[in-house]
């Protein structure tokens, strides 16, 4: 027996990326599955597809997270479809890179809805399902550049500052009821968003990084696998880095 059966998993964010990746590794330890997409039904299918041909059961269901009355819906529905809610990973994010000079409002202001009241919309639709179950695993997504800033990401750097002091909030709040919040903060990952990087950003980022490659969507996925398990239950409020060692 896997260590996540007859759990439920929530990851939002999963038509790509580590999201995926973290879908298909909670569905690979037993936890029927459901994970959210945005824009891209494609991608979602593809995740499907990787989880069913598993052996996994999943649901994959569009919502924007910065939408809180499509974020309770999406919890009502899970909920209802797999008979309960035991783990969530905020994983949905987003970037609008630039230098602050010439960074629009807008873009502060998207990525912060996404990332930051995105994540506080998810947790506060599963606190009352995980409350009544008196259980929960709560896993939010932040960055190493939440501690160590990165210049051209004055935005997407606060939200994630952000996601670890509600982290550490919500930690305090919920322990009394059976309910761990933690965060990871990946390091620089091989995913869309790091394929952005010029060769040159590449090799000088290598550099910095004394394991000397950049991390991989497993790496990540098994960190949220540990932290999601029963045996993972005495540890809250904690930010899990999982970065190479690079500074943070
Ligand atoms: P990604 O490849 O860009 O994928 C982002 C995912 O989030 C997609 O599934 C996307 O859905 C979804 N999404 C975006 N906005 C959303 C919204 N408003 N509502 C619902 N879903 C939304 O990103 P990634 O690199 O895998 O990153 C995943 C998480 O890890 C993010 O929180 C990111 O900040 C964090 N992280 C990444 C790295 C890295 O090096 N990649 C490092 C540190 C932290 P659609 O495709 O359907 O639009």
């Amino acid at each position: 027996m896997t260590e996540l059966e007859g759990r439920v998993a929530l990851v939002t964010g999963g038509s790509r990326g580590i999201g995926r990746g973290i879908a298909i590794e909670l569905a690979r330890a037993g936890a029927a599955l459901a994970f959210t997409y945005r824009s891209s039904p494609e991608g979602a299918q593809e995740t499907v597809k990787h989880i069913e041909e598993a052996g996994g059961r999943c649901l994959a269901l569009a919502c924007d997270v910065s939408d809180l009355e499509a974020v309770e819906a999406l919890v009502a529905k899970v909920v209802q479809e797999l008979g309960g809610l035991d783990i969530v990973v905020n994983n949905a994010g987003i970037t609008r890179d630039q230098i602050i000079m010439r960074m629009k409002p807008e873009d502060f202001d998207a990525v912060i809805a996404t990332n930051l009241r995105g994540t506080w919309n998810v947790c506060r639709a599963v606190t009352r399902p995980m409350m009544k179950q008196r259980r929960g695993r709560i896993i939010n997504l932040s960055s190493v550049v939440a501690g160590m800033g990165n210049p051209g990401q004055s935005n997407y750097a606060a939200s994630k500052g952000g996601v670890e002091a509600l982290t550490r909030s919500l930690a305090r709040e919920l322990a009394s009821r059976n309910i761990t919040v933690n965060a990871v903060a990946p390091g620089f990952i091989e995913t869309d968003m790091t394929a952005a990087l010029s060769e040159d950003q590449a090799s000088a980022l290598l550099e910095q990084i004394p394991i000397g490659r950049l991390g991989t969507v497993g790496d990540v996925a098994h960190a949220i696998r540990f932290l999601a398990a029963d045996a993972a239950g005495y540890i809250t409020g904690q930010i899990l880095h999982v970065n190479g060692g690079l500074d943070s």
